[in-house]
């Protein structure tokens, strides 16, 4: 008689005794689904982080008569310096705002001059993180402003959100007084799609700040395509 470990098999009058479990099927590991973890940028406080403290007055950049930081041709400003690291940035080394160099008096008058040809449409402040760096955008945003009035437009790319920057200190929301159009908000990797107009993530916008400011909520870009 088998007791409960074992089983009798009778083969032609033969009898042996073997281990159940050594007929039992084998219990398969069902993979769990692994788990992602989301990787998200950082998210500060209003005013938490301040340009005054933060900012080297430092560039990762400049590249004059480009086609890609927004409408027309382009003169785009690479600011150093940014607290959001999001994961996946497309400008991870401008991150630190030690990285690139020093912002001159020389630099910002090449700016203004390459303004000045018709076929440019306008400057683009990008980085890093333009509302980290108000000591150079602010002074550059003004006197564009003075010598061309609104003949060039200025757009400036931000980790912030619209509703972020309303809460923020006080040289930022004059920066943000001074440009047309703000694409706002981190770059999120899980929400990344490389078929966005000037964006890399859905979660992004491309606004348009004069119209905002005067409606007191978010008006996007009406020649935004997708
Ligand atoms: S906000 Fe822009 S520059 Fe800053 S970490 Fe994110 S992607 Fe990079």
């Amino acid at each position: 008689m088998e007791n409960s470990g074992t089983i009798r098999i009778t083969v032609g009058g033969d009898t042996a005794f073997i281990a159940s479990e050594t007929l039992a099927p084998k219990q398969v590991a069902t993979p769990t689904k692994a788990k992602r973890r989301v990787r998200r940028p950082n998210d500060p406080k209003p005013k938490e982080w301040l340009a005054s403290e933060l900012s080297k007055q430092k560039i990762a950049d400049y590249k004059p008569f480009n086609f890609v930081d927004g409408e027309g041709v382009r003169c785009s400003l690479y600011v150093s310096g940014c607290k959001f690291a999001c994961p996946g940035c497309y400008n991870r080394a401008a991150q630190s705002f030690n990285y690139g160099f020093e912002y001159t008096k020389e630099l910002e008058d090449q700016i203004i001059a390459d303004l000045s040809h018709d076929y440019v449409q306008g400057l683009t402040l990008l980085g890093g993180e333009p509302f980290l760096n108000t000591q150079v955008c602010l002074p550059l945003v003004k006197r564009i402003r003075q010598e061309y009035g609104d003949k060039k437009d200025i757009w400036s790319w931000s980790g912030y959100t619209w509703d972020e920057l309303q809460k923020e200190s006080a040289d930022k929301l004059e920066l943000l007084s001074l440009i047309d159009i703000l694409v706002d908000g981190r770059f999120r990797e899980d929400l990344k799609d490389l078929t966005l107009q000037f964006r890399g993530s859905s979660n992004q916008r491309i606004i348009d700040v004069k119209k905002s400011l005067q409606a007191d909520e978010v008006i996007i870009w009406d020649k935004l395509e997708h």
